[in-house]
């Protein structure tokens, strides 16, 4: 079925917190703004105009970067001025179902979606989807309760809201002048037409204060992925050995173009097979001397770093080290600490283990270190 949509993003509201105006903001990786537009595109949305602050242009462009169909176009002073901002900027026919929508609401459920358009073709002026009032709802002034209110006819109002074009325009052109309707429904219901109720959804839930990230967060639906790293370095004169981000004494080295520890190094890669995105040698070339003697904490960072911009979290990784020299466990405690330092993971999800090869191989000849590691990694769906 046929439809556009008016995505409402030029509010200024900062009581989400940071200063940041909240569709902006990012949720499990991806800015508020981008949540409804890609799924309001995946669901035919053609087009979806969205209406920004003036000036906005270019975080919009950032936000929506690489989906195809959708405009933005500078709102007004008010929510009413933007909406009729936007409405002009469709140009749709009378006839043509026009779905309004908050962007301070990313979480859209296609069905959602498919309801308030079977309400329209169903001959409803306007459809929106509402939740019940769970709560006992109380009228009270100066801190005491003075009635309890009837909750059966109550309900909780969500976009996005679906009318015909011309429908809405005509209650939007008999609305009084210098009032601010709090939603588009509220100006249909006015001009007399009839707007249906339909199930409204949980995840629809409004970004309003701090607190609602991280309920919406808790929304979002997430994949575990494990990835493995394997690293070995050889044996040389020195006085010191690198492992696991901690320095330890030792009568040998471990010889490489960085620091050659080959703990972080596993567990690097290990981050980096977990999020599918190549290898430590992809992402600092051996050839680029400016990786020449760096501490291996900066290669672990930066996977942990790409981890984040995806939205997703490491939540456990347990590294071996395979060598007979020098002895593992005095300094276990102290590389569990600096690599849940490092990753800000608590120090059960931190794994550090040692083992030897029974003097058999390369590790018990002693002519190098080997070092496995398993990374569990956590990232939107
Ligand atoms: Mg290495």
């Amino acid at each position: 079925m046929a439809f556009s949509t008016l995505v409402v993003a030029a509010g200024s509201g900062a009581r989400a917190g940071d200063g940041d105006p909240k569709q902006w903001r990012r949720l499990g990786g991806k800015p508020v703004l981008r949540w409804s537009v890609e799924t309001l595109l995946a669901a035919g949305s053609a087009p979806v105009v969205v209406i920004i602050a003036p000036g906005a242009e270019a975080r919009a462009a950032a936000a929506l970067g690489g989906l195809q169909g959708w405009r933005a176009v500078p709102g007004g002073a008010t929510r009413a001025e933007s909406v009729r901002a936007g409405l002009a900027a469709l140009d749709a026919s009378p006839d043509d179902i026009v779905l309004i929508h908050d962007a301070a609401r990313p979480l859209l459920p296609p069905d959602v979606i498919d309801r308030l358009l079977a309400a329209i073709e169903g001959g409803a002026d306007g459809a929106l989807p509402v939740l019940p009032v769970a709560d006992t709802i109380k009228r009270g002034t100066d801190g005491v309760s003075t009635a309890t209110v009837d909750r059966s006819d109550l309900w909780r109002a969500q976009t996005p809201q679906a009318f015909r074009a011309g429908r809405l325009a005509a209650a939007w052109a008999n609305w009084p002048a210098g009032q601010t309707p709090t939603d588009d429904a509220a100006v249909v219901e006015h001009d007399g037409g009839r707007v249906a109720l339909i199930p409204g959804d949980a995840r629809l839930m409004k970004l309003t204060y701090p607190e609602d990230f991280q309920m919406a967060e808790a929304f979002l639906q997430r994949q575990t992925r494990v990835g493995s790293g394997f690293d070995v370095h050889r044996w040389g004169p020195g006085s010191s050995v690198w492992l696991c981000g901690v320095e330890i004494p030792h009568d040998q080295t471990l010889i490489g173009h960085s620091d050659a520890d080959a703990g972080l190094h596993a567990l690097t890669d290990a981050i980096l097979g977990a999020l599918g995105d190549g290898d430590i040698g992809d992402h600092f070339p051996p050839s680029d001397p400016q990786w020449k003697g760096a501490a291996s904490d900066r290669f672990l960072m930066h996977a942990a770093d790409l981890v984040k911009a995806r939205g997703g979290e490491i939540v456990h990784v347990d590294v071996t080290l395979i060598c007979e020299q020098p002895k593992v466990k005095p300094h276990r405690q102290a590389m569990r600490e600096r690599l849940a330092d490092l990753l800000s993971l608590p120090l059960d999800a931190v794994s550090v283990k040692a083992t030897t090869t029974e003097t058999l191989g390369f590790t018990g000849r002693g002519e190098g270190l080997a070092a496995q590691a398993v990374a569990t990694i956590e990232l939107p769906r």
